[in-house]
């Protein structure tokens, strides 16, 4: 605002930006691409997807509303649109598209587009990871003791928020991206350098032809909307879990519950702060679901995390943890991940939302055991590795006090 006051210079601002644009690197957000096709749907499909098999896809997605419906069947059964068909028929289920009046042809055109932008070839951060986190994030939003807490703006943004979390990810981490020094970090100085992007990916496809789903949304909404889902989505950087979860625990310790038994929510920092968790409990949800469906999703992030492993090998550089194939202890690590990571942070979500979470603490402590049952009695490297500045979670020490046998992390909490 105070801008507005000085006296700029008058610039033929059109003429100005078409030469920005082919001498300065930082015009175009890398990775956006044109949109190959648009919808031009006459009738919008049942599941916002066409099939060849409805019945099947049917099946699956009726467990819209359970934690552990088999994502990685919709997407089977769905033509590899799990992203579209889940948040389409969520938001159809909460009828936000009447709400807000959104378009069917626009959402679906803008989700086909998010999905194609969401990388087919990434083992793990794929759309099915999306809308893995989209679905799980839906189920947490029915929680009891959050029963008409959030506003309809606050639900849609959510959801949205999750399903743009990934998109454009490129199978590589963020320490990666920075010691490589790659056009990502350079964009983002070094500061959560891949959920900068994600935000920008997202919110750029929104310009492109018939994909503006929030059209119709006041200026005041899109731009509620809009700082919500930025807050969400760079909560999903893993640096910024452990101030995440000491401000859930406080909001734990100091709860204040209406006498329905709901949430009292009373100002914005408290509303986004169960939100962001929200999010981020959600994409840290693989280790909470039935076991097959944890498994396979280990699989594919071990298969990403070696890929990794084998191109720092390839370059030299540190190997991250976890993403060495010659010594990584994929079950180690599954049980190191949850006692320090995952377990800490549900079951202080448990303990917000009591008791609607319990059950998911329990596949999560019944998973934990299963891991820990599949860990052989040779000693190998693990979880509980010697940190490196190429650890995932930034641990900055780790160390096993003497004697009693507990082990210490100190995790680097971001200075922001
Ligand atoms: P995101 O990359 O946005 O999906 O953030 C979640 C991060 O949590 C992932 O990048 C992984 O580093 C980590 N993560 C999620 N699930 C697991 C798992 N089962 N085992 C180890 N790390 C995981
Ligand atoms: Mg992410
Ligand atoms: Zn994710």
């Amino acid at each position: 605002d105070k801008q507005q006051d000085l006296d700029i210079p008058q610039v033929n601002l059109e003429q100005n930006d078409k030469s920005a644009e082919k001498t300065s690197p930082m015009t175009k957000i890398i990775g956006v691409r044109k949109l190959k096709h648009t919808n031009s749907y006459t009738t919008v499909p049942k599941y916002g997807v066409e099939t060849r098999h409805p019945d099947e896809l049917g099946k699956h997605l009726a467990d819209i509303n359970k934690w552990g419906m088999d994502v990685i069947k919709v997407a089977e059964f769905s033509n590899n649109r799990a992203l579209t068909c889940v948040t389409y028929t969520i938001l159809q289920e909460r009828n936000l598209l009447k709400t807000f009046n959104i378009p069917a042809q626009t959402l679906l055109t803008y989700l086909t587009h998010l999905e194609d932008h969401y990388h087919r070839d990434n083992p793990y951060h794929n759309a099915e990871h999306a809308a893995d986190v989209t679905q799980s994030t839906h189920v947490l939003l029915n929680a009891q003791a959050l029963e008409n807490v959030f506003t309809d703006l606050e639900i849609l943004a959510a959801i949205f928020a999750c399903a743009i979390h990934d998109v454009d990810h490129p199978g590589l981490t963020n320490q990666y991206l920075i010691n490589t020094g790659s056009e990502l970090a350079v964009m983002y100085n070094d500061e959560s350098v891949l959920e900068n992007h994600h935000l920008a990916v997202a919110f750029k496809l929104l310009q492109e032809e018939n994909c503006d789903i929030f059209v119709n949304l006041s200026r005041k909404q899109r731009q509620t909307l809009r700082k919500m889902t930025i807050d969400m989505v760079l909560a999903t950087d893993m640096s910024k879990h452990m101030s995440l979860l000491a401000d859930l625990k406080t909001m734990v310790e100091t709860k204040k519950v209406a006498g329905s038994g709901v949430l009292l929510l009373d100002n914005y920092t408290d509303r986004i702060q169960v939100l962001q968790n929200m999010v981020h409990c959600s994409d840290l949800g693989n280790p909470t679901k039935p076991l097959d469906i944890y498994q396979k999703w280990v699989n594919r992030l071990m298969k990403e995390f070696f890929h990794q492993g084998d191109m720092e090998r390839e370059r030299n550089l540190d190997i991250s943890a976890m993403c060495d194939r010659h010594t990584a202890t994929v079950e180690k690590s599954q049980v190191g991940f949850i006692d320090y990571i995952v377990h800490p942070l549900w079951e202080t979500w448990a303990d917000l939302v009591y008791p609607d979470a319990q059950h998911i603490l329990d596949t999560l402590e019944y998973n934990r055991d299963w891991y820990q049952s599949q860990i052989s009695i040779s000693p190998s490297p693990s979880f509980t590795h010697t940190p490196t500045e190429n650890s995932h979670f930034n641990f900055i020490e780790e160390e096993e006090s003497e004697g009693n046998g507990v082990v210490t992390i100190n995790v680097g909490v971001d200075s922001g």
